[in-house]
């Protein structure tokens, strides 16, 4: 049993040919850390979202803080970073493709793929860690009822896809709502 867990690169997929289509308009992610000191940012986070992207920005220890810019449309502006961190040590910011993709099977007897390897989100949906985690454990589950002869392995594949896909549809429908309502085009 092999269970692929390479994230965004979706090792086994490119290997087998499993196609995992995008599902939202390209959605492109910056983020990177600035240490110093930037007092309205230590009491809570903020998310702003206009109709071209989002930027999220936080402290994530004393004297240290992230920023995440989300584009929508454009290239990114390579030595952008958040107004409030001006003036503050910023390190290289780094980019991600995260348009929302499912693949168009995520098990088959003999295989599973596990967290963003089966299906991603971009970072808004708040959850990625938490799905990577309990995507491995339900495949875990399905892998062990399968070799102790439970569950036929055609099913156990099917049990798993199906799954995955109710809960990135679920997911797809409220972050839809959320990108329509800051006035973003090309979600349904
Ligand atoms: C900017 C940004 C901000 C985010 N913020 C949040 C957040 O606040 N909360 C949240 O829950 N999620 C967030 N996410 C999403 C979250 O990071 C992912 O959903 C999560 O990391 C997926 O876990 P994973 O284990 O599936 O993949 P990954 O964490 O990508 O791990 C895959 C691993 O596989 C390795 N790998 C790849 N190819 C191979 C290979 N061929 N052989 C061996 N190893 C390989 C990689 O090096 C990597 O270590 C964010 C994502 C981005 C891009």
């Amino acid at each position: 049993m092999l269970v692929d867990a390479t994230g965004r690169s979706r090792w086994l997929g490119r290997l087998l040919g499993v196609d995992s289509p995008a599902r939202s308009p390209r959605l492109l992610a910056r983020y990177g850390y600035a240490e110093g000191t930037c007092p309205t940012r230590d009491a809570a986070p903020a998310l702003v979202g206009t109709a071209s992207g989002w930027t999220w920005t936080a402290r994530v220890r004393p004297g240290t803080y992230q920023w995440t810019r989300l584009y929508l449309d454009g290239t990114p502006d390579g030595g952008w970073v958040p107004e409030e961190f001006q003036g503050l040590t910023a390190t290289t910011p780094r980019g991600a493709d995260v348009t929302w993709r499912l693949a168009t099977e995520t098990a088959r007897p003999g295989w599973f793929m596990v967290g963003d390897a089966a299906a991603t989100l971009d970072p808004t949906s708040s959850h990625g860690v938490l799905k990577a985690l309990l995507s491995g454990m339900m495949a875990g589950h399905l892998i062990a009822a399968v070799l102790d002869g439970k569950a036929p392995a055609q099913e156990a594949a099917h049990a798993y896809h199906h799954w995955i896909a109710g809960w990135f549809r679920t997911d797809v429908v409220r972050l839809s709502a959320f990108y329509r309502d800051l006035g973003m085009a090309g979600f349904a």
